[in-house]
């Protein structure tokens, strides 16, 4: 394999074709074609052991829906496990999991990669989680009905992080949380439209001005719409 060096996602999934999906597009598709990072798909039902190419039952205990077979999930990370860089992490996108954060990205894109488990369904045997130290991550508090639209999501905030992907280091140092608050908000031309003009200092050439203002808008965006996020800027 000639894996080596670059940041592999490898997505387990009983959709591959959902992949590589928007990836596929725009910077991401454009880094991937590049060699920037690498996307490989392993189909989690090519490890059913019955003929009817079964990957879930019903669960232990009772109740609604089906979990997919901790067997069968764990053959699919073990076969992905032998072509992804050896200490790339399992993640389980899981509305159970900690929450993806922009420090979380840099965490992981930093690393040589992931292997990412999607479940479908109520969701994955308990025992496959701990037995191969799968580590869960939300997108945020709301259900999806599988895993691989939160890939799809993780992803995307990794790999624009990645050297030569996104293009503009100062963008990315620039946008929201990477200073801890939300970005300042953004105009162009036309220099007048609808009757409403842009802000006068933008167009001052006054640099130092232009970075206050924007470092104000900032601040008062995020007192205003994430009140934690600004507890949390004030402590810093
Ligand atoms: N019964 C589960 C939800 C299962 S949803 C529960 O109540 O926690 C089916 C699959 O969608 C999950 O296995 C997970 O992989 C994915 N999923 C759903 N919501 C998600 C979220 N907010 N973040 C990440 N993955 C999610």
């Amino acid at each position: 394999m000639t894996w080596q060096g670059i940041w592999q996602a490898t997505i387990l999934t009983l959709f591959p074709e959902m992949f590589p999906g928007p990836l596929g597009l725009s910077l991401a598709g454009k880094g991937l074609r590049e060699g920037k990072w690498a996307l490989r798909t392993i189909d989690i039902r090519d490890f059913a052991t019955d003929k009817h190419g079964s990957v879930d039952d019903t669960p232990a205990g009772g109740g609604a829906g089906m979990v997919m077979r901790a067997d069968i999930a764990a053959a699919s990370i073990d076969a992905a496990r032998k072509d992804a860089p050896h200490d790339a992490p399992v993640i389980y996108p899981s509305p159970r999991g900690g929450p993806l954060t922009q420090a979380e990205a840099h965490r992981i894109a930093e690393g040589p990669g992931a292997i990412l488990l999607c479940g479908r369904f109520e969701g994955v045997d308990q025992r496959v989680l701990e037995a191969r130290n799968v580590k869960e991550i939300s997108i945020g508090d709301y259900v999806l009905s599988g895993g691989e639209l939160a890939a799809q999501v993780l992803i995307d905030a990794c790999v624009r992080l990645l050297p030569g992907v996104t293009g503009n280091d100062t963008s990315l140092a620039e946008e929201s949380f990477a200073s801890g608050l939300l970005e300042y908000p953004h105009y162009t031309r036309p220099r007048e439209w609808e009757g409403r003009a842009i802000p006068d200092i933008l167009l001052s050439g006054d640099h130092e001005k232009i970075a206050g203002w924007r470092r104000a808008q900032a601040e008062a965006l995020t007192k205003a719409r994430r009140p934690d996020l600004w507890a949390k800027y004030r402590k810093s």
